[in-house]
C-alpha cells in the first residue's frame, strides 16, 4: 500500500489529466459544431410538418435540456428531423440551491431559470426546437401521450425522467409553476423561522446542508440531523464524511446516527424514531426517499427497471431492451452505476446518448459508449453558510478543498448565464404562464 502522501500526489496529478480531457472534449464540441455548420450550409427549416420525424426528449434538466441543444445542434439540417421536448416545469428547477433558499429569504425566484431558445444558440434552425409544456404519462413502441391528451409520434425517443421525491423540498420543488414553487420555499423559511426545535432526516447531501444552515442562521433553535447509516455522507470518501460531521457538531447541530424516522410519526410537538425514542420537533425537513423516475417505460419494458428503480440501459445509453433500439435514457434515471449521480454525469450522459441518436439518425451504427469518470463524481458541499468542503475521490484516495462562501446565493448567476439567460432576467420565452 502506497503511503497517503504518495496517492494523494497521483490522485492530484489524475484531477490534472481530467480537466484536461473535460477541457479539450469542450473545445472539441465547440469546434466540431462550427465545422458542421460551415459544411452543411445554410440550414433548412423543416420540410412539411407531416413528414418530420420527432426526436422526442421526456424531461429538461441536466441530462433532457443538454442533450436537446446537443440534437438541435448536430440533426441532419435537411428538414427531416425535428426535436420536441416535452417539460412540466415552467422553469428550469436549479437544484443545487434549494437546500439553502429553503432556510435564506429574498431568493428563492434565482432557484427557477426560464428555458430559452437562447439556451439552444442562434445555429439552431428556425421550427428545429418544438418546446412542449406537459407531462408525457405513457410511452408507446412509436409514440408518447401527454396529460393533455395529445400523442406524439417519434423516430427516436429519450427518457431523461430524472428522480423524484413524495415530499417536495428541498430535494425537489413540488410544483411545476414557478410561482407556486417560490411560494413553496417561503413557507419553508416560514416554518424554519417559526421553529425551535427543527429535525432533518437524511444525512446525504441535502440533509447535511439544510441543517447546516438552519443552524447557523437560527443559532438558539434546536437542530437534529438523523441519519439512518453510521456516517453521514456515507456514499463518500472518509475525509469528507469527518469533515462534514466535524461542521455539524461545530455549529451545534445534534446528530443521531443508526436511527430513522417512523413514518407519520410527526404530530407538531414530537417525532418517534424506530428505536423508540422521541425527539422534540415542530419542523421536519425529510431529505430521504429519493427515487428514479422510471414509472414511464414500467409497461412498455418492465423487465428494463432495475430493482433499484433505475432504467436498465446499454453502454450506448440505448435502453436495456433489444426490441427498443431507438429508445435511449440518461441522466439520473439511467442505470449506470455511478457512485454518486450528479448534473455533470447527467450532461456528460446527455453528450453521449445525444451523438448517438445523430449518429443513427445519419445511417451511422450508435456506438459512442457512456463509462464513469472518477472525476464526474467530485461533490461541492456547502457546511452553513460561510464555507464549504470539495471533494474529489477514485473509491480509495480523496482530496478535499475547503472553501470560504460569501455569497448567499450560492453564485447562481453563473448556472443562469450558462443556461443561455441573463441572471436573473425571467423573461419565461418558453413558460407556460407561471
Ligand atoms: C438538493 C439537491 C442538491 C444537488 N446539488 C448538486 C450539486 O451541487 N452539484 C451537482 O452536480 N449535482 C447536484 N445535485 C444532483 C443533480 O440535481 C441531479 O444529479 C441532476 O438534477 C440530474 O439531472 P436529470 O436531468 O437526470 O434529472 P432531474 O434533475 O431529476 O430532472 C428530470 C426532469 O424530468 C422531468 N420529468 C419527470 N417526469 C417527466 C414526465 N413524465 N414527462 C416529462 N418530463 C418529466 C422533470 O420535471 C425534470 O425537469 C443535487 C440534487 C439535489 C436533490
Amino acid at each position: 500500500m502506497l503511503p497517503e502522501r504518495i496517492r494523494k500526489a497521483l490522485l492530484f496529478s489524475r484531477l490534472v489529466v481530467y480537466a484536461g480531457r473535460v477541457f479539450f472534449s469542450v473545445l472539441w464540441r465547440s469546434a466540431s459544431a462550427q465545422i458542421a455548420s460551415l459544411t452543411e450550409g445554410t440550414p433548412n427549416p423543416p420540410a412539411d410538418p407531416s413528414g418530420v420525424k420527432n426526436v422526442v426528449v421526456v424531461g429538461a434538466a441536466f441530462a433532457g435540456y443538454f442533450a436537446a441543444r446537443i440534437l438541435a445542434l448536430s440533426l441532419p439540417r435537411d428538414g427531416r428531423y425535428r426535436v420536441v421536448v416535452v417539460e412540466p416545469n415552467t422553469h428550469f428547477n436549479f437544484t443545487w440551491v434549494l437546500p439553502r433558499f429553503c432556510v435564506v429569504e429574498g431568493h428563492e425566484h434565482k432557484a427557477f431559470i426560464p428555458y430559452s431558445p437562447a439556451f439552444f444558440g442562434k445555429k439552431v434552425p428556425a421550427g428545429m426546437v418544438r418546446w412542449v409544456t406537459d407531462r408525457v404519462v405513457s410511452v408507446g413502441r412509436e409514440s408518447v401521450e401527454l396529460s393533455g391528451g395529445e400523442r406524439i409520434p417519434y423516430e427516436f425517443l429519450l427518457i431523461a425522467t430524472g428522480s423524484a421525491v413524495t415530499d417536495g423540498l428541498p430535494s425537489r420543488v413540488g410544483n411545476e409553476r414557478k410561482a407556486a414553487g417560490v411560494e413553496l420555499l417561503r413557507a419553508m423559511q416560514a416554518r424554519i423561522k417559526a421553529a425551535g426545535h427543527i429535525v432533518v432526516a437524511g444525512g446525504g447531501a441535502a440533509g447535511v446542508e439544510v441543517a447546516t444552515d438552519a443552524k447557523h442562521q437560527y443559532p438558539d433553535k434546536t437542530v437534529t440531523l438523523v441519519h439512518s447509516r453510521q456516517a453521514v455522507m456515507h456514499r463518500f470518501g472518509p475525509g469528507l464524511q469527518t469533515g462534514a460531521m466535524e461542521a455539524l457538531e461545530r455549529l451545534g447541530v445534534r446528530v443521531v446516527l443508526g436511527e430513522k424516522v417512523v413514518a407519520d410519526s410527526v404530530d407538531g410537538k414530537y417525532i418517534t424514531l424506530v428505536s423508540g425514542t422521541k425527539i422534540e420537533c415542530d419542523c421536519f425537513i425529510n431529505c430521504t426517499g429519493q427515487k428514479p423516475a422510471s414509472g414511464l417505460i414500467a409497461d412498455l419494458a418492465p423487465s428494463s427497471i432495475a430493482a433499484s428503480g433505475h432504467i436498465k440501459v446499454r453502454p450506448t445509453l440505448q435502453i436495456a431492451d433489444e426490441s427498443l433500439p431507438n429508445v435511449y435514457v440518461c441522466g439520473d434515471v439511467a442505470d449506470t452505476h455511478d457512485m454518486n449521480p450528479n448534473s455533470r454525469i447527467a450532461a456528460r450522459q446527455a453528450e453521449i446518448a445525444a451523438d448517438n441518436i445523430v449518429r443513427a439518425a445519419r445511417g451511422k451504427a450508435p456506438t459512442l459508449e457512456y463509462k464513469p469518470r472518477w472525476g464526474d463524481g467530485v461533490i461541492k458541499l456547502t457546511l452553513g453558510l460561510d464555507r464549504s468542503m470539495t471533494h474529489f475521490w477514485d473509491g480509495s484516495s480523496e482530496l478535499l478543498f475547503r472553501g470560504k462562501e460569501t455569497d448567499p446565493a450560492l453564485m447562481c448567476g453563473g448556472a443562469w448565464s450558462a443556461l443561455g439567460v441573463k441572471p436573473f432576467d425571467d423573461t419565461g420565452v418558453y413558460s407556460a404562464s407561471a
